[in-house]
């Protein structure tokens, strides 16, 4: 089976932990990502295929799959192993242009992953503050980064991550692993999360308000709007148009609130 033990000792590939390369042996999981990644006439965007072993299924659900390999070794060994049924990509997923993606697709697409640990939130991020029409994501994390996009205002792993992608997307659990579903071995349990796009986008400069917002956490909100260029009396003032004390502290806020103070701070943003 692609990414078993027997392909990486057959290859003599050395599985790069820098590289976060934990491949997945567990065929009911396979199953179920593929499954929930494969919706009709949407093709699916891998990132970080490895060995193939969503790769592989994923192209016998006839659908067309682009997958982004940043190891040129497992790249090579994907094309070859997979010829004309999948487009395989040697680079990186975070140089990755996704309107180009989404061009050579023709529309909206699916994003499929088992994500290098090391840059799961970097990847996120970019996915998520991207225009490009992702319909659907389909992606294996630790489980401890899967709950921050359950956090609720208040909690520690609340964050500007979890405000936009709450916006913007339904967001359910489809399966929790533990370590032995994959070879090597992590140290962690990791999660399968699913985000259904709701059909919004991001209002402009939201993304930079909630990155200052976020900047100093032990400092109030209007504080941290100075770095906005505002000057104090204009932070307090916006705050108070939004409904809100001008003592705040943004980790208290949920998303409606930054959504009524990016309206009122848009020329500024
Ligand atoms: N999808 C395979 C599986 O489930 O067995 C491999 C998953 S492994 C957790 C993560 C994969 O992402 C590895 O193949 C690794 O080489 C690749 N990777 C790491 N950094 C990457 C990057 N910046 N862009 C694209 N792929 C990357």
């Amino acid at each position: 089976m692609a990414g078993s033990k027997e392909t990486i000792k057959e290859y003599g590939f050395k599985p790069n932990k820098a590289l976060g390369q934990n491949f997945l042996v567990d065929a009911d999981a396979i199953k179920a990502i593929v499954s929930a990644a494969a919706e009709p006439g949407l093709p699916v965007l891998e990132i970080g295929p490895g060995l193939g072993a969503l790769t592989e299924p994923l192209t016998e659900t006839g659908l067309r799959v682009t997958a982004v390999e940043l190891d040129g070794a497992l790249a090579d060994y994907l094309k070859e192993r997979l010829g004309d049924k999948a487009e395989v990509i040697h680079a990186d997923f975070l140089k990755t242009d996704l309107m180009s993606v989404s061009e050579a697709f023709g529309g909206g697409f699916v994003c499929a992953g088992n994500l290098p640990y090391y840059i799961t939130s970097p990847i996120l991020l970019k996915l998520v503050t991207s225009p490009a029409p992702i319909k659907r994501m389909v992606m294996m994390m630790q489980s401890e980064a899967a709950d921050r996009f359950f956090a609720r205002p208040g909690d520690k792993n609340y964050g500007p991550l979890t405000v936009m992608s709450g916006y913007l997307f339904d967001i359910s659990r489809l399966l929790t692993l533990s370590p032995s579903s994959y070879y090597p071995a992590p140290d962690v349990g990791s999660t399968v999360l699913v985000f259904d796009q709701k059909g919004l986008s991001l209002p402009k400069g939201f993304e930079k308000l909630l990155r200052a917002s976020f900047a100093m956490r032990r400092k109030t909100l209007a504080n941290n709007l100075l770095s906005l260029g505002l000057t104090r009396p204009e932070a307090e003032a916006a705050l108070r148009e939004s409904g809100l004390d001008p003592s705040v502290r943004a980790e208290a806020l949920g998303a409606d609130a930054f959504l009524r103070l990016s309206g009122i701070l848009e020329g500024r943003l």
